[in-house]
């Protein structure tokens, strides 16, 4: 999704010291590497971070490996029904402290008979801007049954469903669930089926553009809503702070790179 209201909420809350260190290292650097080159007219497009290198990135698999991946936007089972821009391997990439940071929840989950599971990491912003070319294509309408089933598709930027920018292209978002690995143990913390090897109730499917999605949403089943408060719980613990319109959604703060959208491919 587009998630525009991390943005906002990112943008809006903050940290204005660093914020202003940033941008002083920023324009620091920025000066000499004009006076270096001898060049005077570093602009906007010049300054596009990382098209084509981003170090900082890491596989998910490395740190991590028993976290479990389901890379939507790699295949076709997502709301543009089609692979995204961008993905170009069905791999997890995220920034160092941030996939640590996982490895860290695996390994309180695992022990409870749980697993996590991540849909979606670092989104390129190629891959965003996709997005945006499919929110505008009013024509194809082929996945709103799944996904927008209460939602024109003309209100999907309207309503904050898809936007120019994602926290995601930031490297430190995911999107994620919980998998059983033993129910009897799992029930210790969660309620609701808990078959071994399905996903954990969250009352709706990832991605779902509707209110019903809302984490704190009080229409869903009394065991629903204790799993989406204990994933937060969990994450929160850890340092992921959840994107109140959507439950898989979780940005971890501080976040190593608050300014930067991320544009590499993922290979
Ligand atoms: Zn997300």
């Amino acid at each position: 999704m587009g998630d525009p209201r991390d943005r906002a909420a990112f943008d809006g809350h903050d940290r204005p010291f660093v914020r202003g260190r940033w941008i002083g290292a920023l324009a620091l650097a920025g000066a000499l590497v004009a006076a270096l080159a001898g060049c005077a007219h570093m602009g906007a497009a010049d300054a596009r971070p990382d098209a084509e290198t981003a170090p900082e990135l890491v596989p998910l698999a490395s740190v991590a490996p028993g976290v479990r991946q389901d890379m939507r936007y790699h295949g076709r089972h997502n709301f543009m029904g089609r692979p995204v821009a961008g993905y170009e391997a069905a791999r997890c990439w995220l920034s160092r402290p941030a996939a640590q940071s996982l490895e860290a929840v695996q390994r309180d989950v695992e022990p409870l008979g749980l697993t996590l599971k991540v849909f979606d990491c670092y989104r390129p912003q190629r891959a965003v801007d996709d997005f945006v070319r499919w929110g505008k294509d009013l024509q194809d309408q082929s996945t709103k049954a799944e996904y927008y089933p209460r939602v024109p598709k003309q209100e999907l930027f309207r309503r904050g469903y898809i936007a120019e920018r994602s926290g995601h292209s930031r490297a430190s978002t995911v999107d994620v669930t919980l998998v059983v690995l033993d129910g009897r143990r799992a029930r210790q913390v969660l309620t609701g089926p808990l078959a071994d090897g399905g996903e954990v109730d969250m009352g709706t499917p990832f991605d779902l553009f509707d209110e019903r999605s809302h984490t704190a949403d009080t229409s869903l089943a009394p065991d629903v809503q204790r799993n989406r408060q204990w994933l937060r719980a969990l994450m929160q613990r850890h340092g992921w702070r959840n994107l109140p319109e959507e439950w898989w959604h979780y940005t971890l703060e501080p976040e190593p790179y608050p300014q930067r959208y991320f544009d590499v491919p993922v290979h």
